[in-house]
């Protein structure tokens, strides 16, 4: 291909309306533009990237066995509301009404339309077990479209089902899936791990996210420095330190001390209260309102920790859990908000993390202006429904397999795998027949992998201040060939005797044929992240040599024009084992 006639439009400038590196460097280097909020093009450099990885999914996928089909983006709504799903994805879906008035559904994903196949077309246990993928558009109106194709309202999604007659078969199918997702992972070069995860509005119990460490990952997770414990942020499970229970939880109070109101004008915030009264934030029990099924209930957890509203909703049973605005605030507690607490609050329900059984003599907001109690203590002063871990988990917390300490890094879901069961199967009832021609509800289990999130992850991971380095196996060309000065003849005409040559064994190779200075195409180059640079300097030439350079390890050489080819060969052979 040639360079002149692509159309790949590289930037100069960061483009203003970009935060994240790959955002940057993927408008820079002209792989996509943006038509809408969360909506890109792909440009041909983007697409054949993307093409690749979803190659390799491709392959990972049929080497298990599973099938590829083509399912609908137009789907019924009447399907989700079945589903229970419709009201659960709430704002998320894009939907249209058509005109016989029925209201469709782009889809978000696929589970109740393969559902609704497979119970149409499998009705024996002979068909399964049976694993079916696809790699199609999916449409969420994300509430906060950002960073590109990361988080887009349309984005490219593979996903896969499973369908077992039974729980171990959907642990084999699931097995295979990890597998191939841990191949299709490190093909794509991608430093990644699966952790532990919630299964949120998927629905079933089991679940591991994929998740690519970068700084600008919007997810966090939790790690043990020692053993192989690995959680999202939203499931890992806080332990109590292993010191004796005090207080509280024997029912006694070790320093009691008389509860007294005190001013604290003007300062509502952990920060600003703790810095008021000159102690620490783990003196503090924050009071956070919510309204569950339209009845407030009261969540309390210590100063310096956060409300983890995933372990949140678990306890409480529900999908309604709406944090209370100032005028909620204010009707539950007759107090502003900034100065909720549990003593003396009427009708609501009070939940408490588990971490405040470990301490007394707390202060807490006084449901009154510019006023705490402290002093307070649990039991004597007011009382808890439910105990239970309604926290984010943070790096003074132990590991809750091996006691060690927690590390806590930013990452970006690339995947996720879910034993769902029977959630889906349950509501649209499909069933298979067994040998004896009983009849048993079909397990699943799903698997998606966000293709076009891959390849923005895959920049995080792989840039410096030049631009892009691909990782040999996604790269949009493994070698570009510049003839640095487009007015001498003989350097044009080596550039296209190197170019043929590496054509004709197969590499994807462009030529810039472009009327622009040296140092242009150099710049160009490095942004795009070409692992291999072929570079026809006029010096050089007339000594019969052609400099090489490798873009990830900036390694350049001169090397004799007729050894081009095998050069460029090795590298890339040398390129694809250290991908490995
Ligand atoms: P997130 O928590 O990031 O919103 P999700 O849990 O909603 O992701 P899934 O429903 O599990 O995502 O979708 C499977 C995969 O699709 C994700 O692991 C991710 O790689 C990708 N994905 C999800 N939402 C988006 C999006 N808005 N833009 C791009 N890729 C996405
Ligand atoms: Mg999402």
């Amino acid at each position: 291909m040639k360079w002149s006639e692509l159309l790949l439009p590289t930037l100069k400038e960061t483009p203003a309306e970009a935060e994240a590196i790959s955002h940057i460097l993927m408008i820079r280097a002209g792989l996509i533009r943006k038509l809408t909020s969360g909506v890109y093009s792909y440009l041909p450099l983007g697409f054949r990237v993307l093409k690749k990885v979803e190659d390799i999914i491709r392959q990972e996928m049929n080497d298990k066995g599973a099938q590829e089909v083509l399912l609908p983006a137009i789907q019924p709504a009447e399907l989700w509301m079945r589903s229970g799903r419709f009201e659960a994805l709430g704002e998320d879906m894009i939907t249209f009404t058509d005109r016989h008035k029925k209201l469709n559904v782009l889809g978000p994903t696929h589970e109740e339309v393969i559902t609704s196949l497979v119970k149409n077309e499998v009705s024996s246990y002979r068909q399964l077990p049976l694993i079916i993928y696809q790699i199609q558009t999916k449409f969420r109106d994300e509430a906060r479209p950002r960073f590109g194709v990361m988080r887009s309202r349309e984005f490219i999604m593979k996903d896969a089902y499973s369908f077992d007659r039974d729980w171990e078969g959907l642990d084999k199918s699931y097995q295979k899936m990890y597998d191939a997702y841990c191949r299709i992972f490190n093909r794509c070069g991608l430093k990644f791990l699966p952790v532990e995860a919630d299964t949120g509005m998927m629905g079933g119990d089991t679940s591991h996210e994929f998740m690519v460490l970068a700084e600008n990952g919007e997810d966090r997770i939790a790690r043990c420095k020692k053993c192989n414990y690995a959680a999202s942020m939203t499931k890992a499970e806080c332990v109590l330190p292993d010191i004796p229970l005090r207080a509280q939880a024997s029912g006694q109070i070790l320093d009691s001390r008389e509860i007294e109101k005190m001013k604290t004008p003007g300062v509502s915030s952990v920060r600003d209260v703790a810095e008021f009264l000159k102690v620490t934030s783990e003196k503090l029990i924050k009071t956070i309102l919510y309204e569950k099924d339209g009845k407030p209930v009261a969540i309390l957890v210590r100063g310096d920790h956060d409300v983890n509203e995933t372990k949140l909703t678990h306890v409480l049973k529900t999908n309604q859990l709406v944090m209370a605005d100032e005028k909620m605030i204010k009707n539950i507690t007759k107090g502003p908000m900034g100065f909720s607490g549990p003593v003396g609050l009427k009708g609501v329900e009070i939940i408490a993390d588990l971490s405040l059984k470990q301490g007394e003599n707390w202060i807490i907001g006084a449901n009154e202006a510019d006023t705490h109690f402290k002093n307070v203590n649990i039991g004597r002063d007011f009382e808890v429904l439910h105990w239970a871990d309604v926290r984010n988990i943070t790096e003074s917390d132990t590991c809750p397999k091996c006691n060690e300490s927690i590390e806590i890094s930013s990452a970006i879901e690339a995947g996720h795998v879910f034993k769902l069961g029977t959630k889906y199967t349950d509501s649209l009832e499909a069933d298979i027949l067994d040998e004896k021609g009983k009849s048993s509800r079909i397990i699943m289990g799903c698997y998606g992998i966000g293709v076009t999130r891959i390849v923005a992850a895959c920049i995080e991971q792989n840039y410096d201040d030049h631009g892009i380095i691909w990782p040999i196996e996604i790269c949009p060309f493994q070698a570009v060939v510049m003839p640095l000065n487009p007015d001498h003849d003989a350097s044009i005409a080596e550039a296209q005797k190197i170019y043929n040559q590496l054509q004709d064994a197969g590499i994807e190779v462009l030529f810039d044929d472009r009327n622009v200075r040296a140092g242009i195409k150099f710049k160009d180059a490095d942004l795009i992240g070409f692992p291999i640079q072929i570079i026809i300097g006029e010096k050089s030439l007339a000594q019969n040599l052609i400099e090489m350079k490798v873009r990830n390890t900036d390694d350049r050489s001169k090397i004799k024009s007729g050894e081009v080819l095998n050069a460029v060969l090795q590298n890339i052979k040398n390129l694809y084992k250290n991908n490995k």
